[in-house]
């Protein structure tokens, strides 16, 4: 007879792509850019305030409020752009020379995997646009579920449905201080927050440090080249 010792993860680890992950370079602003250029003959150059945090369908409105589309005027538009970024993105991304993927985190994938943590990605990008982008570094293997902009515009909305998700396809609860959120930007300190889970910030811009500071992540790491500060501090939490 056969003894089957299920694992119990003891914490939910939701990890964002953009800044954190990888580098995503300037593709994917680019393929977003020419997409809006398609559906509305407008021309729009992103600045990584625009971008930095927030969820794809959200920089779409931003850009036809931007641009003085009268909102009576957007019927289907956001959606016609979001599926033409993406078929350009498809196109690109795979050749692109600027995309890199940051130092350890193979290490800090490895190390998760290996611990009683389910992994999940939660992301701004929309679900196919995630794996467009993580494609080229093999990455989605490392994480069970996701939360996307595909699953709500707002990022502060996606926690909860990664808790849902959770315990739908896997039958597991995890409480609200369970719940670990790393990302590069304020806005992944406030979605963690906000939710009352718990926040790594990775500040890989010197300029973003005083910011995300105040917002007081629970812990706060430079860069995923020495992993050891976020072992510890998960460990302290399994
Ligand atoms: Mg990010």
């Amino acid at each position: 007879m056969l003894n089957f010792i299920a694992t119990i993860n003891k914490l939910l680890v939701l990890i964002d792509i953009d800044g954190t992950l990888i580098h995503p370079g300037l593709t994917p602003r680019y393929a977003l850019a020419e997409a809006i250029y398609q559906h509305t003959g407008q021309q729009i150059e992103f600045t990584v305030p625009q971008l930095a945090g927030m969820t794809d369908p959200l920089i779409v409105k931003n850009a036809l409020d931007f641009l003085n589309i009268p909102v009576q005027n957007r019927d289907g538009l956001p959606e016609c752009i979001l599926e033409t970024y993406l078929e350009i993105l498809a196109l690109r991304y795979p050749l692109a020379a600027d995309r890199r993927l940051y130092p350890g985190v193979i290490d800090l994938l490895d190390y998760l995997q290996n611990q009683p943590v389910r992994l999940g990605l939660i992301t701004g990008n929309l679900e196919p646009g995630a794996m467009i982008k993580l494609k080229p570094f093999d990455l989605a293997q490392y994480f069970s579920m996701g939360v996307f902009s595909s699953d709500h515009p707002d990022r502060d909305q996606l926690p909860p449905i990664a808790l849902t998700k959770c315990r739908q396809q896997f039958g597991e609860d995890y409480r609200l201080e369970q719940v670990v959120i790393i990302g590069d930007t304020v806005r992944d300190v406030w979605c963690a927050h906000r939710n009352g889970m718990r926040a790594i910030a990775v500040v890989r811009h010197a300029d973003r440090r005083v910011a995300i500071r105040a917002e007081k992540p629970d812990l706060i790491v430079d860069h995923f080249k020495d992993i050891t500060p976020i072992i510890d501090y998960l460990s302290s939490r399994i």
